[in-house]
């Protein structure tokens, strides 16, 4: 006769607050009934090998699930060590009473991994079920019982058969709601899609029959990253990828890091070979899979990953993570930020073996993810300085290559002691600045910034090995010998009513006309002041709610061995009345070889017609 009881404590509340509050998903009961029917057979194989009594082995463990959408009964059964009567009424009659948390504290052996430790996961499975029965037959013992309860007020426990060891649980799931489909975990393919997400590392087969009514094995058991490096071929790395991240490439790099310490973990880390179509969507996802203890956790958790290598994709899976009761991570978790920086340090120096051995790859990475880096490089304030700053790479006057900071650090030349940068919004243009003329003159290199970020990683990094940075069309290059000095400087005072009348031209749009050091053979350039330069005047504005804020305190420069030069003083004295042409004419120009639009065309080309009609009548 079957008793009838009541669950202990408090434990109709909580019961309660189970089925409807802790889980966001109800589908993840498949995964707790699955982890401790794994829990089970590790128990029935740990107490087999303690007696030596060769009745069991690890192969005779086998998870079977089974559907029937008549009675609509889930049935999860296993051959692990079972419940007897009064385990079935500890263990499952009181909530929150892990047996495998005290199992495991007893044994205290590390190699064994149970996964259990909060002793609610059963109870998710009312979250589906409105009835469930758990036939079980403990190890070692011919009696089985049966523990039935519809997870409201209590439960029953009689006598039952069972042909073996082991535990059975039928889940009688839940009528259909509006909102609800609880069919849905009656039909194979969702069982095996919830079995591959959450369990497929289980390292017991899970068994279920298919149409045929031959057994089908559901889910890969040993996960890829707990097996030795040895055992692993590239190819089934390769494949791997390829299926978990929906990926129809090969990986450009496969990194594998194994920690052992207060968190230990591994992680199995892939970097793509091409940028994923959405990457620069908000639907990319960033951030890593979780696992702990071969039973899926979580995604994509952002946590684990740095944003400056979000297109990283791989796993993690550590036994010592601290779990909520839900087993749905604690985000601000310190374990986790210790395994995110030890992943971070593991990429850079994997990209850094890259960037020494293959070149040539490397180059492509840095093609496909280099702007990702120099985002998370500005967005973190700097703070990742130290890890991203050599993975950097830029154009440079030294060759049509790419080079890196190191690189043109080595070689600087004696008594050089800054880095000087070319930014315009194309390549070609930065190369062809008129600004950088006399810095390649001098034997100088000169890094050219294409990237609208790129002036704003260069300001966050400051200098690189104590170099600073230094734009060549910003502020002074102190690149003249005392004697140029002077020269300039005379040269100053002699046109200094020439100087003056463009400036007042040219009032509200320059603040300052001066001659220039910088050019060699150009006419005319446009500088700035240090604080925004001109380029990062441009990108700013066009970010939205800009409001054209941001200016660059620009100045106008001419130059001196030009002979526009003399022809601009000879106009100042001869003409004066046309000195107003003349300075828009200039600063025109110099607009349009900065890449700033002329603020007014069709003057500008009227200007100018009329001056070469000029010179054609002289
Ligand atoms: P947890 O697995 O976190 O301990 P559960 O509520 O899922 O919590 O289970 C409570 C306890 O019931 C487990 O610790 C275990 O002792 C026992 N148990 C549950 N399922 C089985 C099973 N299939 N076989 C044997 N014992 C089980």
């Amino acid at each position: 006769m079957a008793k009838k009881r009541q669950f202990k404590t408090e434990s109709k509340q909580l019961l309660n607050l189970m089925i409807h509050s802790i889980y966001t998903n109800k589908e993840i009961f498949l995964r707790e009934l699955i982890s401790n029917a794994s829990d089970a057979s590790d128990k029935a194989y740990f107490k087999a090998m303690e007696e030596k009594d060769g009745t069991y082995s690890r192969s005779e463990a086998v998870i079977r699930i089974s559907a029937d959408k008549e009675t609509r009964v889930l049935t999860i059964a296993d051959h692990g060590i079972g419940m007897s009567e009064s385990e079935l009424e500890t263990n499952l009659g009181t909530i929150a009473k892990s047996g495998s948390k005290a199992f495991k504290d007893a044994v205290d052996d590390e190699e064994i991994d149970i996964i259990g430790q909060f002793g609610v996961g059963f109870y998710s499975a009312f979250m589906v079920s409105d009835k469930i029965e758990v036939i079980s037959r403990a190890y070692g013992s011919d009696e089985a019982f049966a523990f039935k309860s519809n997870g409201v007020d209590g439960y029953t426990l009689e006598s039952a058969e069972r042909a073996e060891f082991g535990t059975t649980i039928n889940c009688y799931l839940r009528e259909d709601s509006d909102d609800a489909d609880f069919s849905g975990f009656l039909e194979s393919y969702k069982i095996k899609e919830l079995v591959k997400t959450y369990s497929d590392y289980i390292r017991y087969p899970i068994v279920m029959s298919n149409s045929e009514g031959q057994d089908e094995v559901l889910n890969s058991m040993v996960p890829l990253w707990k097996r030795s490096k040895s055992e692993v071929t590239a190819e089934e790395l390769n494949q791997f990828y390829k299926d978990k991240f929906h990926d129809s490439e090969d990986p450009a790099r496969v990194i594998r890091l194994e920690v052992e310490g207060t968190t230990s973990f591994q992680a199995l880390l892939f970097i793509p070979s091409h940028v994923p179509f959405n990457f620069y969507t908000q639907q990319y996802e960033a951030g890593l899979q979780l696992y702990s203890r071969n039973v899926f956790i979580m995604e994509h958790n952002k946590s684990l990953i740095t944003d400056s290598f979000r297109f990283v994709q791989g796993i993690v899976d550590s036994p010592d993570l601290n779990l909520n009761i839900s087993r749905e991570i604690l985000q601000e978790d310190r374990q986790l930020q210790a395994i995110a920086s030890r992943i971070e340090k593991k990429i850079k120096s994997e990209l850094e073996v890259m960037l020494k051995n293959e070149r040539d790859s490397y180059e492509k990475f840095w093609a496909n993810f280099g702007l990702q880096i120099k985002f998370g490089l500005y967005s973190s304030y700097g703070m990742q300085k130290e890890l991203l700053q050599d993975l950097l790479m830029f154009n440079s006057s030294y060759q049509d290559k790419l080079v890196t900071l190191a690189e043109y650090a080595e070689r600087m030349e004696d008594g050089q002691d800054v880095i000087y940068f070319a930014s315009a919004d194309t390549l070609e243009k930065a190369k062809s600045l008129p600004q950088s003329e006399r810095v390649i003159a001098k034997g100088y290199e000169v890094l050219y910034l294409s990237d609208d970020v790129d002036e704003f990683v260069l300001q966050i990094l400051m200098n690189y090995k104590d170099k600073a940075f230094k734009s060549v069309n910003q502020g002074d290059l102190n690149l003249e010998s005392d004697e140029e000095k002077q020269e300039l400087e005379e040269k100053t005072t002699q046109s200094k009513d020439m100087l003056a009348s463009i400036k007042e031209k040219l009032t509200g749009k320059v603040d300052d006309v001066q001659l220039s050091s910088r050019l060699v053979s150009y006419p005319v350039c446009l500088t700035s002041k240090e604080g925004v330069s001109i380029e990062m005047e441009k990108v700013l504005n066009q970010m939205p709610d800009s409001q054209n804020q941001f200016k660059a305190s620009k100045v106008l420069e001419i130059n001196p061995n030009h002979p526009l030069y003399l022809a601009l003083n000879r106009v100042v004295e001869d003409h004066p009345e046309r000195m107003d042409d003349y300075a828009q004419l200039l600063y025109d120009q110099a607009c349009l070889i900065e890449g700033l639009p002329i603020e007014n065309p069709i003057e500008f080309s009227k200007r100018l017609s009329e001056v070469m009609v000029e010179a054609s009548q002289n």
